[in-house]
């Protein structure tokens, strides 16, 4: 089964057990799972009304669902039949070197950008004023003075979009260019796929090296996750340095700076730092006014002014958790006849948003998560954060480094080993790789795991 069939079957069975077994049956069990695109989780279905339902009033339980099963994918679309062709299945992506007549020439690149991540639709702000310079500079004069482009920046914050919109900007202005943009877990994927069936297809990997090796322009989104993947940091390696070396350019993204980017070879590393770093900060309000703003306009929702300010100060700063509150709005305001009147568009966004947990992420910090560990092992704060080896705080001292780095991905690792007494970085990436190690092997760490994030996520 695929990676997104069993993501999706954890979620399902999650939404069975959390759902009026009515509901369930009538809007939950006839979707199916259709691809992860740009990170987004990709559900079918069955048609258009189908669709408005589940987006109206079930979205919100999925996402909490993926979030409480821990699923990587945090945003979700749904899609009807008729909208797949819009988007690339799993399959078809795995299959992309199978496709070519076996002559031997490079595979096309055939990778397309999402026609929405462009420089027009991206609103610039102090937050991300310096990365979007960058990004535009790049893409003006590709392989030029800032190569690589490293982008980095906390989740929902653009890094892809800004990404989407060098490549087909470029693509735009230098049709005979190939561009390619593929994310570190495809690319590792493609990888994988290649070497496992290299006995059979010898041909595999080398189409993969011809693919990579003859780029213009690779764009390589959340390299977060090459972390701890030797094989694949080495051949990122060679066709960096070919790359390089040839003046192609290439772009880099992750949810975190390059200081505490841990389990990346030094080398690999060194390299993504020759060129220009830059980084996005959380949106401020009128940021988040500004961006939902266009993004209405775009979608051509007719909004009061009202409305999206009371959207933007729910305060959270992941902007694509903004655009599903503003989707859950819109489409609640529908459901209700598509009232235009202020009064009553506001009080329906209130109401639509009611149940809405999407500032969750705000609600999760580092001090809630250390107080939930604290009560679950039934020690002391000043004993989990203190300097203690004795057992009984170890363990929960490196669950709650653990929970943190997995559940506030954007905090930097020498913050949170300041916050536990001063240690340094590489204690606090000892302590979540062991852990994340046991949640494999150890059925009570997991279930520890398990229970106390729910308890974060459900105050
Ligand atoms: P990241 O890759 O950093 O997790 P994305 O690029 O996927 O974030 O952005 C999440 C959503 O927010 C996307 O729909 C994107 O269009 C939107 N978005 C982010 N930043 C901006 C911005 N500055 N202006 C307009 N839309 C934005
Ligand atoms: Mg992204």
């Amino acid at each position: 089964m695929n990676n997104t069939a069993t993501w999706w079957n954890r979620i399902t069975e999650r939404l069975g057990v959390k759902l009026p077994v009515p509901v369930y049956e009538a809007w939950i069990k006839n979707l199916s799972p259709f691809c992860v695109q740009d990170d987004v989780f990709l559900i079918e279905a069955k048609n258009k009304s189908h669709q408005k339902i589940v987006n109206g009033k079930y979205l919100t339980d999925i996402i909490k669902a993926a979030k409480e099963v821990r699923c990587p994918y945090g945003s979700f679309t749904v899609i009807t039949p008729d909208e797949r062709s819009l988007y690339k299945a799993e399959d078809e992506i795995n299959n992309e070197y199978d496709g070519g007549s076996g002559s031997g020439t490079a595979v096309a690149d055939n990778c397309t950008f999402n026609k929405a991540y462009t420089f027009d639709s991206f609103v610039v702000g102090g937050c991300n004023q310096y990365a979007a310079a960058a990004a535009k500079a790049v893409a003006e004069n590709p392989g030029g003075a800032y190569n690589p482009l490293f982008i980095y920046g906390g989740v929902g914050l653009g890094k892809t979009h800004i990404m989407h919109a060098i490549g087909s900007y470029i693509k735009a202005n230098n049709p005979s260019f190939k561009v390619h943009y593929v994310t570190s877990e495809s690319f590792t994927n493609e990888l994988i796929y290649a070497l496992m069936n290299n006995g059979t297809r010898s041909d595999l990997m080398q189409k993969f090296n011809e693919k990579y090796r003859n780029l213009d322009v690779l764009l390589i989104d959340d390299v977060q996750f090459l972390a701890g993947k030797a094989s694949t940091q080495e051949s990122l390696f060679h066709i960096f340095n070919e790359l390089y070396n040839n003046n192609k350019q290439i772009i880099l993204s992750s949810d975190r700076n390059l200081a505490d980017t841990s389990d990346i070879e030094e080398r690999l590393i060194s390299r993504f730092n020759w060129g220009l770093v830059a980084d996005i900060q959380p949106p401020n309000l009128e940021t988040r006014i500004a961006i939902l703003q266009k993004k209405a306009y775009e979608h051509k929702f007719n909004l009061d002014i009202s409305v999206i300010e009371y959207i933007a100060e729910k305060n959270s700063t992941n902007i694509r958790m903004l655009e599903s509150m503003l989707q859950n709005v819109v489409f609640y305001i529908q459901l209700n006849n598509g009232s235009t009147d202020k009064g009553s568009q506001l009080a329906l966004a209130k109401e639509a948003l009611r149940d809405c947990r999407t500032d969750d992420n705000d609600k999760v910090t580092m001090d809630s998560i250390i107080s939930a560990v604290c009560k679950y092992y039934e020690v002391s704060t000043e004993n989990i954060l203190g300097k203690q080896r004795l057992k009984e705080y170890v363990t929960p001292r490196q669950v709650a480094m653990y929970l943190i780095c997995d559940m506030l991905p954007f905090i930097p690792l020498s913050a949170i080993g300041k916050k536990f007494s001063g240690r340094d970085h590489a204690t606090v990436i000892h302590a979540r790789d062991k852990i994340a190690e046991m949640y494999n092997t150890n059925e009570t760490i997991k279930k520890s795991v398990v229970d106390i994030s729910n308890s974060i996520l459900k105050k």
